[in-house]
């Protein structure tokens, strides 16, 4: 996961909007029932045509990636960060059924990150649960609805927020594609283990990115010692795939979180991978200059 400022960019789909009325009903009579799923889903246009508005726009804003995991996906369900019909830690809560259409609870994510093989109703928290809606002369209160304002921030979730935290220092990878949370409040161990962040399809597709990087490198260097390269050329293709890793941090591609570690801490997960003190050196001398810019290319 990686944070998201987008919301902001972007309008709130006019679906959402002229959901106001049944909202605020849903909201007076805690009918969780009336909750109408074909809002977030699509609807059927004078034309027949399905639009997905409020799907489509979280895509939009997320770069078609699931805001948890940071698979592409195209196809990615409307999320809702608060569970909107029950919560796995209390039993008795039932959900927080008044965030249903809260632009703020809404969240792009896989169907693996969204339902019972990963989050479904989980929602953890430290401090104290909000139990109900807040209304202010009769109307909801949708500043008490919003992520980042109490009292529902004073709930001190583990569960990262894209749009309210800042998780990016909060996780580390290992050169298995295994990630794991290092944060002092546990709120990345907890991500990873709410959203099942360490998958087997997630695991197999971090570490082929990381054996990809190590086997371009390995195999630059084998070229370069048996002289089927020349220095220059070495360092041309060092130079290309340092820039790749760079460009893979981005937050439009898939897994940035763990390029934007790898790039952090390249000396930690590539380095070790080389076989000899020798390969390792050259290749760690060569990522400091190019951190530097010093990564001089000769014609
Ligand atoms: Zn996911």
């Amino acid at each position: 996961m990686i944070s998201n400022n987008r919301k902001k960019d972007f309008e709130i789909p006019k679906r959402l909007v002229d959901a106001t009325t049944k909202w605020e009903n849903i909201a007076k009579t805690r009918d969780k029932e009336a909750i109408n799923d074909a809002i977030y889903k699509g609807m059927i246009t004078a034309k027949g045509e399905k639009q997905y508005t409020v799907r489509d726009t979280l895509k939009a804003i997320y770069y078609n990636k699931c805001a948890y995991c940071e698979i592409i996906d195209h196809k990615p369900e409307v999320e809702h960060y608060r569970p909107k019909k029950a919560v796995t830690e209390d039993k008795n809560h039932g959900g927080y059924y008044w965030l249903c259409y809260e632009w703020t609870n809404l969240i792009p994510s896989c169907h693996y990150c969204n339902t019972d093989g990963g989050k479904g109703n989980q929602f953890p928290i430290m401090g104290t649960r909000v139990t109900s809606p807040s209304f202010e002369n009769g109307v909801l209160d949708k500043n008490k609805c919003k992520a980042a304002n109490p009292p529902l921030i004073d709930e001190a979730p583990y569960l990262f927020h894209p749009e309210v935290d800042k998780p990016e220092t909060a996780f580390e990878f290992r050169d298995n594609g295994a990630i794991r949370g290092i944060d002092h409040l546990g709120r990345g161990r907890q991500t990873v283990k709410i959203c099942n962040l360490n998958r087997t399809n997630l695991l197999e597709a971090r570490q082929s990115v990381i054996d990809n990087y190590y086997e371009i490198i390995s195999t630059t260097l084998k070229f370069y010692f048996d002289n089927i390269i020349d220095y220059n050329a070495f360092k041309n293709i060092l130079n290309l795939l340092f820039k790749k890793i760079k460009i893979n941090t981005k937050p439009e591609k898939k897994f940035s979180l763990l390029s934007i570690f790898i790039e952090n801490n390249f000396d930690e997960i590539i380095i070790p991978l080389l076989e000899t003190p020798k390969q390792q050196l050259i290749v760690k001398r060569a990522y400091r200059q190019f951190q530097n810019g010093t990564l001089i290319l000769k014609d």
